[in-house]
C-alpha cells in the first residue's frame, strides 16, 4: 500500500489534468486526462511500466474515488464561525488523519449559494437557507483528502437534523436545529467534484505529503 500511496502522490505531483464535470460524466471510464498528465510527468515511454493502480478510476477535482486522493468539500457554516467552533471542527478532521488541501474564509454571494444548493431550489426552506448562508458572517470552505473521506466526512458531520444526530458527530455535539446545523459535507463523489470546482480552482488545491500520511493511510 505504501508503494501505491507513493506512486499516486508522485503522479499527482505531475501535470495532472483535472475535470470539474459534476455528473455521471465524471465517472465515465475515459482515462485520457490521467494518462495525459502522467505522460507529461514521467514520459510516455515509462508510463506503461507503472502499476495499474495509477490508471484506476477517473480523477476529478475530488481526486479519485476510493483511493487516498479522494477529496471532500467541507464547509463550516456562519453559525459555526460565529460560535467560534472552527478550531474544534478542523481538529476532528486532522485527528482522524485526513489532509487539509485547501481552506479559505468566504462571505458567500447569493449566486454562489444558489449554485451550491441548486438541488434544493424548490424546497420550502430554500429562502431561509439562502439568508442564513449570505448573512455576512463568513463560512470556512475546505477540501479534505484521504481514503473514504466523502463517506467518513458525512459520518463525522452526522444527520442533517441535529435532533437526530448521534452524540460524537459534529452536529450531534454542537448543533440543535436543522436551520443552524453548523457544517456541510459533500454527499457523493459527484457532489464533491461539483462543490470543490465551485468554491476552488485547481491551483488552490495543494499537493503535498503530510508527515503521518503513510502511517495513517496504509492498510494490510
Ligand atoms: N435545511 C433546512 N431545513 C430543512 C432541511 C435542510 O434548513 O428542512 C438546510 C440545512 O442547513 C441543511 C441544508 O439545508 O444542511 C442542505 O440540506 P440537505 O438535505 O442537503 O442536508 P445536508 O446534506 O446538509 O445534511
Ligand atoms: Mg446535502
Amino acid at each position: 500500500m505504501i508503494s501505491k500511496i507513493a506512486t499516486t502522490t508522485a503522479l499527482r505531483a505531475g501535470a495532472r489534468t483535472f475535470t470539474t464535470r459534476a455528473t455521471s460524466g465524471a465517472r465515465t471510464p475515459s482515462r485520457f486526462p490521467l494518462a495525459f498528465g502522467a505522460a507529461a510527468a514521467v514520459g510516455a515511454a515509462s508510463l506503461y511500466m507503472l502499476p495499474s493502480v495509477q490508471l484506476e478510476g477517473t480523477p476529478t477535482m475530488a481526486g479519485e474515488l476510493s483511493t487516498t486522493s479522494e477529496r471532500s468539500f467541507i464547509m463550516i457554516k456562519p453559525d459555526g464561525v460565529s460560535r467560534q467552533l472552527v478550531g474544534k471542527i478542523i481538529d476532528r478532521f486532522e485527528s482522524r488523519g485526513y489532509k487539509l488541501v485547501a481552506i479559505k474564509s468566504v462571505v458567500p454571494s447569493a449566486d454562489l449559494t444558489r449554485q451550491h444548493y441548486a438541488d434544493l431550489a424548490n424546497k420550502p426552506f430554500f429562502g431561509e437557507l439562502l439568508k442564513y448562508l449570505t448573512c455576512g458572517t463568513p463560512v470556512i470552505a475546505m477540501v479534505w483528502e484521504g481514503k473514504d473521506v466523502i463517506r467518513q466526512g458525512r459520518n463525522m458531520v452526522g444527520a442533517t437534523n441535529p435532533a437526530a444526530a448521534l452524540p460524537g458527530t459534529i452536529r450531534g455535539d454542537y448543533a440543535v436545529t436543522i436551520g443552524r446545523n453548523m457544517i456541510h459535507a459533500s454527499d457523493s463523489f459527484e457532489s464533491a467534484t461539483k462543490e470543490i470546482g465551485l468554491w476552488f480552482n485547481k491551483q488552490e488545491l495543494a499537493q503535498y505529503m503530510s508527515s503521518g500520511w503513510a502511517m495513517t493511510m496504509e492498510d494490510n
